[in-house]
């Protein structure tokens, strides 16, 4: 059964935000959009191009670059998931690394970086069987949407969670680091003069930091019921 209206899912860095937007997507027949994924291709292509280096973001060289930009995914069907790409180069592995995360919240808080997402976002909304998430979709990308959730969960959980998932890649990296790039990352996706982080007033709140995944499930197919 497919449901016929946008889903909002937004939260802090490594709540599981995306875990429950695949899943909702392959339940209910709907398009995933992982809009993290697009702010990190962007960094990629801005740590690439020079125009973000040592943290420090060239504007000059920005304004010219924005429109050299594309972004789109692909589902991979081998996989079974959806990949992104960067002007026609499959970059999903490299930006979930730890350099992108590193990057990634400095670029988040450009206005032309995103507006020019958000214009994306939005165009893709239209078919309404969207499930997107990230961190201004229920407050500015889709602020009709049917159903909007906000997901949390305490720091030091969500960073074990992220280190266990980066290490397994084989990536070097430790525990403190990570919790420090979530926490840097929530408090300047908090406190960002544009489009910040926060709950919409008609957001549901989840904290799954003692759920489990079918319980958090079982929770959100209720919801869902509600909204049909
Ligand atoms: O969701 P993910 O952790 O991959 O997002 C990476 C970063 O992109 C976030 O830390 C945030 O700075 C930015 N972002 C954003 N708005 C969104 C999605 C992501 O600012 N809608």
């Amino acid at each position: 059964m497919s449901l016929t209206f946008n889903i909002a899912i937004d939260g802090h860095s490594s709540c599981g935000k995306s875990t429950i937007a695949k899943s909702i997507a392959l339940k209910y027949g709907m398009r995933y959009i992982d809009t993290g994924a697009m702010y990190r291709a962007i960094t990629l292509y801005f740590m690439r191009n020079n125009i973000i280096k040592n943290k420090q973001v060239d504007f000059a060289l920005l304004s010219d670059s924005l429109d050299k930009i594309t972004i789109n995914f692909q589902f991979n069907s081998e996989l079974k998931k959806s990949e992104t790409f960067l002007n026609n180069e499959n970059v999903e592995s490299i930006i979930r690394g730890f350099e992108v995360s590193d990057n990634v919240s400095i670029i988040a808080q450009i206005k032309e970086v995103r507006e020019k997402l958000i214009l994306l976002q939005r165009a893709i909304g239209k078919s309404k069987n969207v499930v997107m998430d990230g961190r201004d979709i229920g407050t500015k990308v889709f602020p009709d949407a049917r159903l909007k959730l906000f997901v949390t969960a305490k720091a030091k959980i969500r960073a074990q969670r992220r280190f266990d998932e980066l290490t397994v890649k084989g990536e070097r990296v430790t525990f403190d680091e990570i919790l420090q790039n979530l926490n840097e990352r929530d408090d300047y996706d908090t406190n960002r003069d544009i489009n910040p982080l926060m709950q919409a007033e008609d957001a549901v709140l989840i904290d799954n930091s003692a759920l489990s995944i079918q319980d958090q499930n079982d929770l959100i197919d209720n919801l869902i019921n509600t909204k049909k």
